[in-house]
């Protein structure tokens, strides 16, 4: 048995106490303990003797103990540890605060090794709570060298974790099998498995720790790649064939009320291609904000429909599968198609309220051929007669593990038709940066609609300082005099909702500070209901109100309706906005405190604008006097193109942005490295390399240990 596989109790002691910590943090096998990277490395690696040590130098100094006692101050009850060590060249004082243990473990005259950084206390130099250890003639862990750091939690120490580290690579490095076949080590002149472990944890030099890093990644993305393409390419479940109709689509599509982009065309060209087919389709269909994504889904609806199956249309929020009932209701017109809304708060068939029990007993029965829906859609108590496609709206928040666990939960919300799944169709209106769409999404087809409707006019985005502010207002009541609309979006509801429950982004480069900080940025943020209050006096003639996440569905959608029917001229809302919706007289949006979203998701705000005849604005408030905020803002002003600006949120935030960092489903890949086009790349041929030449990836238990242990990662919940 791979050495790797034993569970860690059985392979080093740990007392129990520690081995549940272990757990939490998902250490189960030596596996995940060798897999615990560090987040950082201290440099400690120069030693030099005491009298050359420079003021606010880091160093390691190497010496005996030549005194050292606890003692107790007299204001507060602090213990102070005092020591001085001496080397050949001079003495050091070192000092601890609350560690009076140290005593029993640093005796004098020990040769230890001291890490910090001298500074000046009371006209003295000192070491201030340096890294310590004794020297017993094996390898340094805390001195002397790079020293990793872990992910910390409570009573786990990356001191402890270098300890048990240390003690389990002396034991076991030896045994570890290389995962990457022999001739893909050798091509690409990677160091073996056993090595770049060492390194990563306690490396000997920066360039021998880029190459374990380098060599880590390789295998985590190789990996990712050949569970990716093994699902793309492997044995599948069939899909029902859903036969082209060429007459009937272009009756439909003569019969709309504007002419397809060619974008859509081949989109819609490669869908129906697709589904025609018995293997399943699996496609991403994605295009900016507007691109009109929905007419495309249609199409794949109406042949589905006019094969006799039946199709879902899946949205995230009510909200918007209201909007897309009534878009098809539209479209659909001239149809006889059967179509249905099914949410957790309304039903209805057709023109008519429809309870729900009965509802669903009509789409059993297959006398409702497309539903449209939230995930309502796909729980147990729904079942189909004949399941044969299913389109889900604005999934771009989840990666490999969400899309593996809603497929599974689709093909089970089926029905009569034995042993198929249905084609699945995603829409996404979150460009997704190249990188990306090779890796986290590389088991999809991708159709991009890289065009829009000609006739849109580009909204006008402006960074609005502070003293701009009441001219900005100004500008507002003419428009709504004008009788247009106005959309206010805040990063938070109110001052009751907690940090860690907020949709709101948070920006990644804050998420190294301290937990208080970050709450008082937080809380400094600007809300929704306290804006709308504010606005309410600002604008005492005009409507204005307030939408939100935590408000009742059925609220919710009264507050929609009254807006859509220009009841409403201002609505003040959080990011429950950024999905889809589509109000046409909609001509500014405002965007409070806009440096705590991301550009993609900026991007997305500014596409609820600019949906019809008229000229859009879209005003950004924030602090914008930072540098980096402003630079951010800046490339939304000058860039209309969501693909840019996903490139450019990815190289500047990291990938958390488009995929949340647990959601990805890469355990232990550096995200870092999902940013590297060149190693994607060649990651990707060799995966393909070795899926052509199946024999080879047989012999290696290394690499499917390795696989096995990627599926169970990305299908446990
Ligand atoms: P999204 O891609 O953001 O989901 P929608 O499908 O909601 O975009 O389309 C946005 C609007 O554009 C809708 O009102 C739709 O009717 C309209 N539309 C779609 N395609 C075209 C087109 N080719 N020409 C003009 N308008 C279009
Ligand atoms: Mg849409």
């Amino acid at each position: 048995m791979d050495i790797l596989n034993r569970p860690i109790e059985e392979t080093l002691r740990i007392s129990p106490p520690y081995l549940q910590r272990l757990h939490q943090v998902g250490v189960f096998y030596l596996r995940d303990l060798f897999y615990y990277l560090p987040t950082r490395y201290l440099d400690f690696s120069k030693i030099i003797p005491i009298a050359r040590l420079g003021l606010n130098e880091t160093a390691t100094v190497s010496g005996n103990i030549f005194d050292i006692k606890n003692q107790r101050t007299w204001k507060k009850r602090l213990i102070i540890t005092t020591a001085v060590i001496q080397d050949s060249s001079g003495f050091l004082k070192a000092i601890w605060f609350n560690q009076p243990f140290l005593v029993r473990n640093l005796k004098k005259g020990d040769l230890v090794n001291l890490a910090g950084t001298l500074s000046l206390s009371n006209k003295e130099f000192v070491f201030s709570n340096p890294a310590y250890e004794k020297l017993t003639g094996i390898n340094t862990r805390n001195t002397g060298r790079l020293v990793p750091i872990y992910r910390e939690t409570k009573g786990l120490t990356s001191r402890w974790l270098r300890f048990l580290i240390r003690k389990a690579l002396d034991k076991y490095a030896e045994l570890i099998e290389e995962t990457l076949p022999e001739n893909l080590v050798r091509k690409e002149k990677l160091p073996p498995l056993k090595k770049s472990l060492e390194q990563i944890h306690f490396p000997d030099s920066s360039s021998l720790l880029a190459r374990a890093q380098e060599r880590l990644s390789f295998e985590e993305l190789f990996f990712l790649q050949l569970f990716l393409l093994r699902k793309k390419f492997g044995q599948q479940q069939p899909s029902p064939v859903i036969k082209f109709d060429q007459p009937l689509i272009k009756k439909f599509v003569d019969s709309l009320p504007f002419k397809l982009t060619s974008a859509q065309k081949k989109a819609a060209w490669e869908i129906l291609k697709d589904i025609s087919q018995k293997k399943s389709m699996n496609r991403l269909l994605e295009g900016d904000v507007g691109s009109g994504k929905t007419v495309v889904a249609a199409i794949a609806l109406l042949q589905t429909a006019h094969n006799g199956f039946q199709g879902v249309l899946m949205a995230p929020t009510d909200i918007l599968a209201q909007q897309h009932f009534s878009e098809l209701q539209k479209l659909f017109k001239g149809q006889k198609i059967n179509l249905a809304l099914l949410s957790a708060k309304k039903t209805c068939q057709n023109n008519e309220g429809c309870p729900k029990k009965k509802l669903l007993e009509k789409i059993s029965e297959g006398k409702t051929s497309i539903v449209v829906g939230t995930h309502a859609l796909i729980q147990k108590n729904v079942r189909f007669k004949n399941l044969a496609l299913a389109v889900v709206d604005e999934q771009h928040r989840f990666g490999v593990k969400q899309r593996a666990a809603l497929q599974k939960e689709i093909s089970r919300a089926k029905d009569g038709l034995a042993r198929t799944i249905p084609h699945l169709l995603s829409m996404t209106a979150t460009p997704i940066p190249r990188t990306l769409a090779l890796t986290i999404y590389g088991d999809l087809d991708i159709s991009l609609l890289d065009e829009m409707p000609k006739n849109r006019k580009p909204i006008k985005t402006f960074i609005v300082p502070p003293e701009k502010r009441t001219p900005s207002y100004d500008f507002i009541r003419s428009q709504v005099k004008e009788g247009r609309q106005i959309f206010v979006i805040c990063p938070r509801v109110d001052r009751g909702d907690s940090l860690e429950n907020d949709p709101a982004y948070f920006p990644t480069n804050e998420t190294s500070g301290s937990i208080d900080k970050r709450k008082l940025i937080w809380q400094n943020v600007k809300t929704a209901t306290e804006e709308h209050q504010k606005l309410h006096r600002i604008f005492p003639k005009f409507k204005v109100s307030l939408l939100h996440g935590r408000m009742k569905a059925l609220e919710k959608e009264k507050i929609m309706t009254a807006y859509r029917q220009n009841k409403i001229n201002i609505l003040v809302s959080t990011s429950v906005i950024e999905a889809g919706i589509d109000i046409p007289n909609a001509s500014i949006i405002v965007i409070e405190d806009a440096e705590r979203f991301g550009l993609a998701q900026l991007h997305q705000f500014r596409g609820r604008v600019g949906r019809g005849e008229h000229q859009s604005y879209c005003f950004l408030f924030g602090k914008s006097d930072q540098p980096e905020n402003l630079k951010r803002l800046e490339a939304l002003k000058a860039s209309r193109n969501g693909f840019e600006l996903a490139e450019k949120d990815l190289a500047w935030r990291g990938p958390g942005e488009f995929i949340g960092e647990h959601q990805s489903g890469l355990p232990d890949v550096s995200m870092a490295s999902l940013t590297n086009l060149s190693l994607i790349k060649k990651t990707k041929q060799a995966a393909l390399n070795i899926l052509t030449r199946d024999s080879e990836l047989e012999s290696l238990p290394g690499i499917k240990a390795k696989i096995k242990s990627l599926e169970e990662k990305i299908h446990r919940e």
